[in-house]
């Protein structure tokens, strides 16, 4: 797609610093990084986000994930990762073309990710009856 950022990294029009890649998935480091080694994993090929990814395509990305996040976390000298994948606009998700976030942790980083709130009574089967009435 022309005007993405991505995908003008994948074509080569704009430098980054790759982990990995091969035809089909790129991973790079963030630019803004959360903790060092903060690392972004792409299909090649533009998707806008998890919900438009082909089944083959998730599973490549998983299992290229699953090979390269130890090697991300021994290079910094992590205990361990967040995951994280926005979709859509207010999750927080900038760059229209689906990526992984792997987000190295260190023990008392002091990152935090969310605050939660326990569910009002009765709020929580009300819930789970609307969202289970759409499967
Ligand atoms: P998201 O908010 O999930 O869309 O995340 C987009 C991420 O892309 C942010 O963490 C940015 O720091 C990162 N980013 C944006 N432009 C670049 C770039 N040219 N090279 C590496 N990372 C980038
Ligand atoms: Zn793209």
């Amino acid at each position: 797609m022309s005007d993405c950022i991505f995908c003008k990294i994948i074509a080569g029009e704009i430098s980054t610093y790759k982990v990995y890649e091969d035809d089909d998935v790129l991973a790079f480091l963030d630019v803004t990084p959360v903790n060092p080694g903060h690392t972004l994993v792409v299909p090649k090929k533009h998707y806008n986000n998890l919900l438009d990814l082909p089944e083959t395509e998730a599973s490549k990305l998983i299992s290229i994930i699953k090979k390269i996040t130890p090697a991300v976390l021994a290079g910094v000298g992590a205990d361990g990762f967040n995951l994280e994948l926005n979709n859509g606009v207010v999750s927080g998700q900038v760059v229209n073309h689906v990526h992984w976030h792997i987000v190295p942790r260190l023990a008392g980083d002091g990152r935090e990710l969310w605050h939660g709130r326990s569910y009002d009574e009765g709020e929580a089967e009300e819930v789970l009856k609307k969202i289970k009435s759409k499967i």
